[in-house]
């Protein structure tokens, strides 16, 4: 193999603009021939903690796709787990390839070496495709995993602790547009009934609420609509649709400029990551229609407390009764914002920042 030293005349070594841009701690570049790893880690903020968040597996187009995907994703962890009130930072690692053709016990344990390297300031845990299997993998290298199998003392499938949040932030905010946390005859929308959703869906009808649905799954639609006596809701009439409550537990970016000026709702909240296209420009148009927005990252936070409950030894009573804080912090974020004129996305941002502030202040005095 050649080496050249020799640097191109166009070549512009832009990553430490980037990871500036969000003021990344350390961003830590994997890579190994025998397994064709190629992994990205980002470790944005620790004042709170260890950083925590998944590996997602992913056939980024370019080096700089996947740089780009690290360094917001691992910043929104931050922000998540501040706002949750735990003591983790953020941090997410990306793994460049397709899953199905690349991954192998070798490469996912080589990437667990990686892990293992940084002592403890990155845990990783599973995200979209890696799998429970793969963390297993990772643990024969390292401690710092979480999301394992229960019958391996791991918390299982986050999912019923994430639609949990989810119906708190939602009766919170009920709370706060109604004067009433009851959902008794509200009629709420559930988009997407997969694992968080459907969930969702078995509270809010304990609850007697009216439930609809909407999802590209005919056969989901057709089991839950028969089990919860829910109305199905056409996708492309989701906007449209005559509902108190909208919960978007599907894709992100269902709140845009084309559908906030349609929603007919009071409320929105979900589990989807995202919510909203543009956070400042939609946050603000939900706000001047006078629709309560629940904070995403907030109100779908469960699955993160499930994990950090694991790391310092799984209960699933701990898992839960941690998630009831997700009430009272909706509950602050919404009276933040009207105090301040704010969007509520905005609201939540600046109390997330707050708390790193000021725990990192306790941090840096004895
Ligand atoms: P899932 O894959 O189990 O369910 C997603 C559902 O959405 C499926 O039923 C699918 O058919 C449906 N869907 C897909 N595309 C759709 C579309 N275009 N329109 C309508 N429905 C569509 O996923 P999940 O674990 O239930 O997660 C749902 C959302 O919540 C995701 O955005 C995820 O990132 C977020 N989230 C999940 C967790 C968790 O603990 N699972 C935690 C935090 C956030």
């Amino acid at each position: 193999m050649s080496i050249t030293t020799e640097m191109s005349k166009d070549t512009k070594f832009e990553i430490f603009n980037q990871i500036s841009t969000y003021d990344h701690e350390q961003v830590l570049f994997c890579q190994d021939q025998a397994t064709n790893l190629k992994a990205i880690i980002a470790i944005h903020n620790t004042t709170l903690g260890p950083g925590l968040g998944g590996t997602r597996m992913y056939n980024y187009k370019n080096d700089s796709d996947a740089l780009t995907d690290v360094l917001r994703l691992s910043r929104g962890m931050t922000y998540k787990a501040a706002i949750t009130g735990l003591n983790l930072g953020g941090a997410k690692a990306v793994i460049m390839g397709d899953p199905s053709a690349l991954k192998s016990e070798a490469l996912m344990r080589k990437f667990g070496r990686f892990i293992k390297n940084l002592n403890g300031k990155y845990i990783t845990a599973e995200d979209v495709g890696t799998t429970t299997k793969d963390m297993e993998y990772i643990s024969m290298e390292t401690k710092y995993v979480v999301g394992l199998p229960e019958v391996r003392g791991g918390g299982g499938d986050p999912s019923p602790v994430t639609a949990y949040g989810v119906y708190l932030g939602m009766k919170a905010s009920a709370k706060k547009a109604y004067g009433s946390e009851s959902l008794e005859g509200k009629k709420i929308l559930v988009e997407g009934i997969g694992k968080v959703g459907s969930h969702l869906v078995e509270l809010i009808h304990k609850e007697g609420a009216k439930i609809f649905i909407a999802d590209i799954s005919e056969s989901s639609l057709h089991t839950i609509s028969k089990k919860y006596d829910a109305t199905i809701v056409d996708l492309n009439n989701v906007p449209d649709a005559d509902i108190d409550i909208y919960a978007p537990c599907a894709l992100g970016a269902s709140l845009n400029d084309n559908t906030i000026p349609r929603l007919k709702c009071n409320i929105v909240a979900g589990a989807a990551n995202n919510q909203l296209a543009n956070e400042e420009r939609d946050g603000n148009a939900l706000r001047d229609r006078g629709i309560l927005y629940a904070p995403d990252y907030l109100i779908n936070a469960g699955g993160l407390v499930n994990v950090y409950t694991e790391y310092n030894g799984y209960n699933k009573e701990l898992a839960l009764s941690t998630a009831e804080n997700i009430y009272d912090t909706t509950i602050r974020i919404i009276e933040k914002a009207q105090k301040d004129s704010i969007s509520t996305y905005l609201a939540a941002n600046i109390i997330a920042e707050e708390r790193i502030n000021q725990i990192g202040k306790v941090k840096s005095t004895y």
